[in-house]
């Protein structure tokens, strides 16, 4: 099958073409897997942080790519749980021992055994993949292919952080960062909390006018005051300045929650601004969102097939995927990009 490969870690803006369209052979099922004919593949800030080694694959080469919508064509002899030509969502959770502490306690994002789709087991920028049925979802009907594919982890890992949020109707909510997981989350807390205002802040001025078409009630750049203090506010930038800024505009006891997996270097001498009694003091808080649960998953389709969530996308080719990532690091984006494999 024909695949995108990453052969090693490389800077994009050096090495333009960090992925290289390969043939390899097609993937086997083992007994609990299916094999699954890749539709769409969307296209995550996370690819970025493995092509240049900040969560960085443990071996080459590797199959990015974990926001895949495909049809089942192959079932393992002990898979059961789809029937072929069924329409299935593989995301970021590739496997968990479900074995461990965290696991058993239900917080699976957490187990020490966690492997990422496409970063420890091939992804989606390929023909076909692979993986363990218990690992894979229905996709809702209300969805085609690339709708669905950046639901998969923008749109869960953005439920799963408004749910750390712990933000109650009628609270305010600030998005700082204002990519594919930001804009699904305006919309999701749109329609769980109508009584909240969101506030949202960004470097370009295109997505905060995106924002406010969205219906964000303000929109300013990142080291603005917003107009109101915020209850809670999810920070979906790769970089430092936003979380210093973003804390002055907290509430007392107010909750800060990033959503990354990794931080780039390029500004970390902007921590020495922080200023406890501005940003920290009151009682505020801070919290990362790692991973995401099988639950995030699914009751996020669920909730986004009822609103219904539908994302902006932007379509490529397999062979335009290292076009998409540069766009990606240029922060060339409006809604989501996403790889049209098989139509
Ligand atoms: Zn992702
Ligand atoms: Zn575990």
């Amino acid at each position: 099958m024909k695949a995108m490969v990453l052969n090693e870690i490389c800077n994009i803006e050096e090495n333009k073409n960090p992925l290289e369209m390969s043939d390899v052979p097609d993937p086997v099922p083992g007994e609990k897997e299916i094999l699954v004919k890749v539709s769409a593949c969307g296209v995550c800030h996370t690819e970025l942080d493995e092509i240049e080694g900040r969560t960085s694959p443990p071996k080459f080469p590797i199959i990015l790519g974990h926001e895949i919508v495909g049809r089942v064509v192959k079932t393992g002899s002990n898979a059961g749980k789809f029937n072929i030509g069924d329409r299935v969502g593989i995301g970021w959770i590739y496997s968990a021992c479900q074995g461990c502490r965290f696991c058993l306690e239900g917080n699976e994002n957490l187990c020490v055994n966690f492997r990422a789709t496409g970063r420890d087991a091939n992804g989606g920028y390929a023909e076909y993949t692979k993986v363990i049925e218990d690992f894979a979802y229905k996709i809702p009907d209300v969805f085609s292919d690339s709708e669905a594919a950046p639901l998969l982890c923008a749109g869960a890992i953005g439920y799963r952080s408004l749910r750390l949020t712990g933000i109650k109707d009628g609270q305010n909510l600030g998005l700082t960062g204002f990519g594919a997981s930001a804009h699904l989350v305006l919309k999701m807390a749109g329609h769980k909390y109508p009584q909240s205002k969101v506030f949202v802040f960004a470097r370009s001025e295109k997505e905060r006018e995106f924002a406010q078409e969205l219906g964000a009630v303000w929109a300013g750049d990142t080291d603005e005051e917003s107009p109101e203090k915020l209850d809670c506010i999810i920070d979906t930038t790769p970089v430092w300045k936003p979380i210093v800024e973003a804390l002055k505009n907290l509430v007392a006891g107010g909750r800060l929650v990033i959503n990354a997996i990794r931080k780039e270097d390029v500004d970390k001498e902007y921590l020495v601004r922080l200023n406890y009694p501005t940003h920290l003091w009151l009682e505020k808080e801070i919290k990362s969102v790692a991973n995401v649960e099988r639950r995030d998953i699914s009751e996020f389709l669920e909730l986004a097939a009822t609103i219904p969530i539908k994302p902006e996308v932007e379509e490529f080719t397999l062979e335009e995927a290292n076009k998409a990532l540069l766009e990606l690091k240029g922060r060339k984006i409006r809604g989501a990009k996403v790889l049209r494999i098989h139509s």
